[in-house]
């Protein structure tokens, strides 16, 4: 399986496309397609068709995957996002951490 920089829970920023600068978490990350989806970004309608719980139909907006390559982490510390960096553990455990201040993300 690909592994991305980032993962379901994380905290990031979009950095290029519509949605520049927002910040939200990933609600789900699609290794395979390099995509995550996160919260507030790349909105979408989607137009329902009538069911027996919504007669009349509806227009139900949710964020739509975007690819990874768009999104920074963020690092709370820095407030801003960052490039993050790999600091193994005595255990060897293997940690983020961000490259700027060394918190681990
Ligand atoms: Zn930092």
């Amino acid at each position: 399986m690909h592994k991305m920089h980032v993962r379901k829970g994380d905290i990031v920023v979009v950095i290029t496309g519509k949605d520049a600068g927002k910040k939200g978490k990933i609600l789900e990350a699609q290794p395979k397609k390099n995509r995550v989806v996160v919260e507030g970004v790349n909105i979408v309608k989607r137009h329902m068709k009538p069911t027996r719980a919504v007669p009349q139909g509806g227009i139900i907006e949710k964020p739509a995957p975007i690819h990874v390559s768009n999104v920074m982490l963020f690092c709370s510390k820095c407030n801003r996002p960052v490039r993050v960096g790999k600091k193994i553990l005595p255990d060897g455990k293997k940690e983020r951490v961000c490259k700027k201040c060394g918190a681990v993300i």
